[in-house]
């Protein structure tokens, strides 16, 4: 069995200055590996939150340099490392999170890259392996150009995380294969905005990549203002496709069947 906890589902200027919802990233479990990707702002808390050990992860993945996924990216690395104290773990990050890009250095300082066993700058098109598994990188349309999608082979079939970009034709024909897709669907429909995709862009590539689950994260404050629900009942009406929409600490169990375990939330309770 994989499992996938949602440390954050916010994303976007609003929903992660206001941590309307979380931002700590996506964390998959399968076996020996723990990857944690685009650790943003509270990534700590929120492993704590979910009852998970920083010192227990074995990769640090993160897509592209914009705080909401990468601003915790070096605190993460130091909870890998035992606090600094032991080299090791895997780090992958587009190349601005590792190298820099244009005027902007790297977010990951040297002395925390220096302290993973390895470290790869992911391109559009190439792949590694990361604590075992295979993960190809995924090319993006985005404002930090250097930005990648992940497609992680894991035990029970390839989870893809692919977020922060438009739904450009040829970027869509990259996540066939996908079992599990994971969206950043920061807007609602008919709200589109450019370098993001809204609910219509979730309907197009559902009916094109036909994945067990989809999952929105990511979610923007507009969307959150309305109901995210709703919005993922339209897609899975509209192609057949299971959908939700992820809430911060939803846990995905990933075998023959996937179970969805969302966290009783105060927002729930209001509802009910
Ligand atoms: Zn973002
Ligand atoms: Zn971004």
């Amino acid at each position: 069995m994989a499992t996938l906890t949602f440390l954050g589902t916010g994303g976007g200027r609003f929903s992660t200055l206001f941590q309307t919802r979380a931002t700590g990233g996506v964390y998959l479990e399968d076996g020996p590996a723990r990857l944690h990707i685009d650790p943003g702002p509270g990534a700590l808390q929120q492993l704590h939150e979910a009852g998970l050990d920083p010192t227990e992860t074995t990769g640090v993945m993160v897509s592209h340099r914009h705080l909401d996924h990468a601003n915790d990216a070096n605190t993460v690395i130091a909870g890998m490392t035992q606090g600094g104290t032991e080299e090791r773990g895997y780090l992958v990050g587009s190349k601005s999170v590792i190298e820099g890009h244009g005027d902007e250095g790297p977010v990951i300082t040297r002395r925390h890259r220096d302290l993973v066993t390895e470290h790869t700058t992911a391109r559009p098109g190439e792949s590694a392996r990361v604590s075992g598994r295979r993960v190809r990188f995924l090319d993006t349309e985005h404002r930090d150009p250097t930005n990648v999608g992940f497609a992680i082979e894991t035990s029970e079939g390839t989870v893809t995380y692919f977020t922060d970009s438009v739904a450009r034709e040829d970027l869509i024909e990259q996540l066939p294969g996908a079992r599990v897709l994971l969206l950043g669907i920061t807007r609602p429909r008919g709200a589109g905005i450019p370098d993001h995709m809204s609910t219509e862009d979730a309907v197009a590539i559902a009916e094109r990549v036909q994945p067990d689950l989809l999952a929105f994260t990511h979610l923007g404050l507009k969307l959150l203002r309305g109901d995210p629900e709703a919005e993922a009942r339209y897609v899975e009406d509209e192609t057949g496709v299971r959908t939700i929409a992820a809430r911060d600490l939803t846990r995905l169990e990933i075998e023959d069947a996937i179970t969805v375990a969302h966290p009783e939330t105060p927002e729930m309770e209001a509802k009910g």
